[in-house]
């Protein structure tokens, strides 16, 4: 079969391997879309960044939608032939976490397409517990978002949001805009997005966001006391990971309110104590997500989240490197979510 395989920075190759099997518990799924996640993005760039130097070659991917065309023991679930979504996680069951049902944060976590060949191929394998079917209401590219949806359902919960809340996001990217979706399904009453790219306005304004922020237009977090009375928002989620984007999470925060961090960081970056200590501000992080990818796929279904306009290019698996991560890389404007077309 064919697949994307990374082999280092900038060596991405689409060549024949064998095909998987799946062992105990285990679907092998036939791939009909893979997302390229700003993940995958990086490790394409600039990477190795989450890949264990030891793994290489490796098959990239971990959003998809596809059928079930194997299954291995002790699977009950799922039919040859299902349809189906999933997300990336691999955890042991047995450490501490798993034991209380935290599973994102298991002590033996793997992942897949980082540490388990991915969904960039016409089939690779999944444990069972990170699958859902999709129902028939649910297209193949909406399942294609499952995964970083849940991403966001999860940050929305950390973040404990509430009918009426006001929430801000920091971040124009597919996690950010895909937050500003879940913020509205959980009954956000006001959502005001800080971004980066002008292109980003119009689309943000689509998906719900009540303002945008630019980032180059003066302090955001004086611009929101503005727009909120003097007040800031209830909850503030931020999705971009650079070292100075904390701090202003943090400041677009009411006193008493909740900042959350769901950026993946690679350099360590400073906050000020005070902006917690005297406004009672509570700053936690966000960790992909235990059992939001099935709510995503009920609010998918019902049509509470509408992800459509995120989704910007569709291209074939064998034209990804070109048409897929170098246009994502060089043309960062006027592309969000590039799907790879697999069969
Ligand atoms: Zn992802
Ligand atoms: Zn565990």
């Amino acid at each position: 079969m064919k697949a994307l395989r990374w082999y280092g920075r900038k060596d991405l190759r689409y060549e024949d391997v064998p095909e998987p099997s799946p062992g105990p518990g285990q679907l092998k799924i036939k791939v009909a879309l893979a997302g390229i996640c700003g993940t995958d993005l990086k490790e394409y760039a600039t990477g190795p960044v989450m890949i264990p130097p030891d793994k290489a070659p490796l098959t990239l991917g971990h959003e998809f939608a596809g059928k079930v065309a194997a299954f291995g023991k002790g699977v009950t679930d799922f039919k040859i032939g299902d349809r189906v979504s999933g997300v990336g996680y691999w955890y042991c069951g047995e450490c501490y976490y798993c034991k209380k049902g935290l599973y994102n944060l298991c002590i033996n976590q793997g992942f897949t397409g980082l540490t388990t060949d991915g969904c960039m191929a016409e089939f690779f394998i999944l444990p069972a517990y990170a699958c859902y079917k999709l129902p028939d209401s649910v297209s193949d590219e909406y399942g294609a978002l499952v995964e970083p949806l849940a991403v966001a359902l999860h940050a929305i919960r950390q973040a404990k949001v509430s009918a009426g809340d006001t929430v801000a996001i920091v971040g124009d990217g597919t996690i950010g805009l895909c937050v500003l979706l879940c913020a509205r399904a959980a009954g956000a009453a006001a959502v005001c997005l800080v971004a980066k790219h002008k292109g980003r306005g119009g689309l943000a304004e689509k998906l719900g966001a009540n303002a945008v922020i630019y980032l180059d237009e003066g302090n955001p977090a004086r611009k929101l006391l503005e727009l909120t009375d003097g007040i800031g928002a209830d909850a503030a989620i931020e999705c971009v990971g650079y070292p100075d984007t904390p701090q202003l999470t943090v400041e677009l925060v009411r006193r008493g309110g909740i900042a959350v961090l769901v950026g993946v960081f690679e350099k360590p970056g400073a906050l000020d104590f005070s902006t917690i200590t005297f406004t009672e501000r509570t700053l936690v992080g966000s960790s992909i997500y235990v059992h939001e990818g099935r709510t995503v796929i009920d609010l998918l279904a019902d049509g509470r989240i509408d992800p459509s306009s995120l989704i910007t290019s569709v291209v074939p698996l064998k034209d990804a490197v070109e048409q897929g991560f170098e246009q994502l890389v060089r043309n960062k404007e006027s592309n969000i979510k590039t799907l790879l077309r697999v069969s």
